[in-house]
């Protein structure tokens, strides 16, 4: 899950990010599309952490039979990290398997949340009338965490829009003549798989500072300790912007797991090309450092 980019690529990515921030709707605009809505929760619209909290708790409230909230820590400000278990009532397969899927471990990626938000919104609302859903429900536990960063979520609302680490409280460093002190983590390079190698930055003031141990931040650790309790088959991360649908590894280029070519290509292809059926949409496939770092 740690893709990782050379300085220069990164830079040239943030500056093709903030294009694409720029074309963003206008709030007038985005509440001009009147539909999907449910109870009140808009899915066409960015909505702020807490709007975002309220409607997984009123989901939860709604469909007890389906849903569970599950808070698996809290974040430097205090703010819940919430996984939420979607399975069905029937158990059809004699061992139940899992599905994970995060969004917004990168605060700015407004786009990763609300596509988690939209697909758990499906599962749990389908599920008494689609029998495809039903299925997955009934064979599989999924657990969905919309928001992995809600502090730098909340942050790139009301402060920096393009924030991207947590808020990690700030960090001082002295040079000659004055004293620089910088916040945040990238929790996508606070995890202990080649912590601190390329593509991760050993500066608090850099975007992709890694912290200062693996698992050192509230939000990746929660993560941690909560897979190993629950484990699970599939882990999907999402995040913005490229069309791209990475598989491991990503430490390094031209560097597979055993089951690459067999497993985890092979899915993501037929998965892609389920997405360009239905969407139009085209990914690239294949491991973050061969299609990243060119
Ligand atoms: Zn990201």
């Amino acid at each position: 899950m740690n893709h990782q980019i050379s300085p220069s690529k990164y830079t040239k990515i943030t500056f093709l990010h903030f294009r694409a921030i720029r074309s963003e709707r206008s709030p007038e605009e985005q509440y001009s599309v009147g539909y999907m809505q449910d109870n009140g929760f808009r899915f066409d619209r960015y909505n702020t952490w807490s709007t975002i909290e309220e409607h997984l708790h009123k989901l939860r409230d709604e469909n007890p039979d389906l849903v569970t909230l599950i808070e698996i820590g809290r974040t430097h400000e205090n703010r819940s990290i919430l996984v939420v278990k979607v399975s069905g009532h029937r158990s059809l397969a004699p061992e139940r398997v899992s599905i994970w899927i995060d969004a917004g471990i990168h605060a700015r990626e407004w786009i990763a949340p609300a596509t988690a938000l939209i697909m758990l919104d499906k599962l749990v609302n389908d599920y008494k009338r689609d029998p495809e859903i039903q299925t997955f429900l009934d064979n599989i536990d999924w657990y969905i965490l919309p928001v992995m960063n809600p502090d730098g979520y909340e942050y790139s609302h009301s402060k920096n829009r393009m924030w991207r680490k947590n808020r990690r409280p700030a960090q001082c460093k002295k040079n000659y003549f004055h004293t620089i002190c910088c916040s945040g983590v990238d929790l996508n390079r606070n995890f202990d798989w080649f912590f601190g190698s390329t593509g991760a930055s050993a500066d608090p003031c850099h975007e992709t500072y890694h912290g200062p141990a693996a698992f050192s931040e509230p939000e990746s650790r929660a993560v941690k300790e909560f897979l190993e309790k629950n484990p699970v088959k599939a882990f999907i991360t999402l995040h913005s912007y490229s069309q791209l649908w990475l598989i491991p590894y990503g430490h390094r280029k031209r560097s597979y797991p055993q089951d690459y070519s067999t497993a985890l290509r092979p899915l993501a292809l037929r998965a892609t090309k389920a997405l360009n059926k239905l969407y139009g949409t085209k990914y690239a496939v294949g491991t973050g450092a061969d299609l990243m770092c060119k």
